[in-house]
């Protein structure tokens, strides 16, 4: 499908903070997903985890894998709806940039130990990295990323931020939406994880096909290979439920924000920004989806084994931030972040920006 004229547009774009020649073979967007693959906040989402730590196992999702699995399924959603495909990439690859060590109860831990210094948010995080933590360019700081590129990373901010960072915090400020590229990768966000976590759930042994089938959308996906259960190998039996659901979900979100774009009609970018949200599943879906969080929140998220990992890794990151805040002259002398906001603010990006792995070896050899 071509684009349409409420697709974002890098000629329309208000562009870079550091303007740089056009390339003659790529556009903007491209460059910007380009300039996040090679960058070294992308490569260290590999040793990232979000539910799962890191050495639990290799079968598991990390940020890496969960990115790329956002990025294709954001791609393909993008494509028929007539969205800039290219834009959908880049945000989708750039959403997890910002997270911490150990998911989010790294980012919870380090939200709490910098209370006292204004908090940690990780999309904040990401924007950070995007903007001035990634040191690559002779003539900048960051990757120079298009307006449009870095209005999707920033997907939440807080009101007390959004007044802090100029023109990218005013849509929080106006309660306006993003781009329609950056809405499609908050859903297929979402569709992403809801799916891999019952796929790494069920491998990990904590939930069951059985269990599994008390939700709707699962049961739904799965009926008729419930009567040769006995049959299918009970992974494959995952694997085809699982593509099934990311096959519902998707439809159900094109269809139904199809019918929502018919009604607004929006005829450019401008209109999707002052517009309500337009991407959205159906009612039904919707309810089938919550449905099915709330299962995992309390089967997979709240299990006590993944609880005892996710209070591991709180007090990894809170014996860090002490160490680091009792002795700031054990931050490697190479790591600059170009800001003046004190030790603290360096300690968070630091510790942010570690692995999984990183953070244990570097807690380990403080004991
Ligand atoms: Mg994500």
């Amino acid at each position: 499908m071509t684009k349409v004229s409420y697709a974002a547009n890098p000629l329309l774009s208000s562009g870079r903070l550091f303007p740089e020649p056009t390339s003659s073979f790529r556009n903007e967007f491209q460059r910007d997903r380009d300039r996040i693959i090679h960058c070294s906040a992308f490569r260290r989402l590999e040793y990232k985890t979000q539910v799962f730590v890191n050495h639990e196992g290799d079968m598991f999702r990390t940020r890496l894998t969960h990115s790329i699995e956002v990025s294709q399924i954001a791609r393909s959603i993008a494509r028929v709806l007539g969205c800039h495909e290219d834009l959908a990439e880049t945000i989708s690859l750039a959403h997890d940039l910002g997270h911490t060590p150990f998911g989010h109860a790294g980012q919870d831990a380090l939200n709490h130990c910098m209370k006292k210094y204004g908090g940690f948010e990780h999309n904040i995080q990401s924007l950070r990295i995007v903007d001035s933590l990634e040191k690559r360019y002779a003539d900048f700081d960051g990757l120079n990323l298009m307006y449009e590129s870095k209005e999707g990373i920033l997907k939440h901010c807080s009101i007390k931020n959004a007044k802090k960072i100029g023109i990218l915090g005013e849509r929080f400020i106006k309660q306006q939406q993003p781009s329609l590229e950056a809405q499609i990768v908050n859903i297929a966000d979402e569709i992403a994880y809801i799916n891999h976590d019952i796929d790494d759930g069920f491998r990990s042994g904590l939930l069951s096909i059985d269990a599994l089938m008390s939700n709707y959308l699962f049961k739904s996906c799965a009926e008729d290979l419930w009567t040769k259960k006995s049959e299918i190998n009970q992974e494959i039996f995952i694997n085809e439920v699982v593509r099934r659901m990311i096959n519902r979900m998707v439809s159900d979100l094109i269809a139904s924000s199809q019918k929502i774009i018919k009604q607004y009609n929006p005829t450019s970018l401008e209109d999707v920004r002052a517009m309500p949200s337009l991407i959205s599943f159906s009612q039904e879906l919707l309810q089938h989806k919550l449905e099915i969080k709330h299962y995992l929140r309390k089967a997979l998220y709240e299990h006590d084994k993944v609880l005892a990992m996710t209070d591991k890794a709180k007090n990894i990151i809170n014996r860090l931030f002490d160490y680091f805040m009792d002795d700031p002259a054990q931050i490697p002398a190479g790591f600059k972040n170009g800001s003046d906001d004190g030790f603290s603010l360096t300690i968070a990006d630091y510790i942010a920006g570690m692995t999984d792995r990183f953070a244990i070896q570097i807690h380990n050899n403080i004991d």
